[in-house]
């Protein structure tokens, strides 16, 4: 690099400390958060697992938050039923059938270019998942199918990567942190798998947004406060439409099979 070019590197980085110091002032503000807590965001590298509604909603809030990286898994393509509640997606996406990673990461890379955003188009099973957590701090559960949230759910606990559950049912939106390492995985709580699965069921658009915002906030808020360790997590239901919001404390199973008994049954499926 010679001088000139040297010159030109120094006031771009220069502007782009001064366009991050603006982006992020209010979150700054934050006593939560401060200048600690924007440079922990700064270097986290996250997975969202699924990007449809929930993938968006917490791939847009982390994206304009500032984390470091971000890899989106999707297999799908995006199509007009889509446009109701999956919010980076737009009628050309759906028009021309991108793919949904495609699509979000050109939207997400106009909000904020200095996120790197890696888009995988990929059916997840149990051979290639662990792949995908390769260099990530945490996963952000945003499937709707229940067997990859097994799955998802015995690869964090093999590998000791923090997740946050969430699903939305219709009206209803439930979510639950998994991030501490003594605390309870997903099959403590719900041991089996259950037999019937709900897809294409109707979803309440504003239900996104509110999971979304709920996982977003709980996963940061676990890396902010130095990734504090508890052997219980809190389940929480809420009907957006019934405005009732109910929580249940939950804790390990001692005869949790995954967890502690180190059985991962679904990576260990050959396939499903
Ligand atoms: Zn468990």
């Amino acid at each position: 690099m010679n001088q000139k070019e040297l010159n030109a590197a120094i006031v771009s980085n220069a502007k782009e400390t001064q366009e991050d110091a603006e982006r992020y002032y209010r979150q700054i503000l934050l006593p939560s958060v401060g200048e600690k807590g924007q440079e922990i965001i700064q270097s986290l590298r996250i997975l969202i697992f699924g990007s449809g509604a929930l993938g968006c909603s917490c791939a847009e809030l982390l994206t304009r938050a500032g984390v470091q990286f971000l890899r989106l898994v999707d297999r799908d393509v995006v199509e007009w039923s889509n446009l109701q509640r999956q919010h980076l997606f737009d009628e050309s996406d759906a028009r021309e059938r991108r793919p949904k990673v495609d699509a979000a990461k050109r939207r997400l890379e106009n909000i904020n270019h200095r996120v790197e955003i890696e888009a995988i188009v990929l059916d997840v099973n149990a051979t290639n998942i662990e792949l995908l957590l390769k260099g990530v701090d945490a996963v952000i559960d945003a499937t709707d199918r229940l067997e990859e949230r097994y799955l998802l759910n015995d690869v964090c606990v093999k590998h000791g990567i923090p997740w946050v559950y969430a699903a939305i049912r219709r009206t209803s939106a439930v979510w639950m942190p998994l991030t501490s390492p003594n605390g309870p995985c997903l099959r403590c709580v719900f041991p089996e798998k259950p037999e019937k699965e709900t897809l294409n069921a109707g979803v309440w658009g504003p239900a996104v947004s509110t999971t979304g915002g709920m996982e977003v906030s709980q996963l940061l808020r676990y890396f902010i406060e130095g990734k504090p360790d508890s052997s219980t997590s809190v389940l929480t239901e809420m009907n957006l439409w019934n405005n009732t919001f109910v929580q249940i404390p939950v804790s390990k199973n001692p005869k949790c099979p995954c967890c502690v008994g180190k059985e991962f049954a679904f990576l260990n499926k050959k396939s499903f």
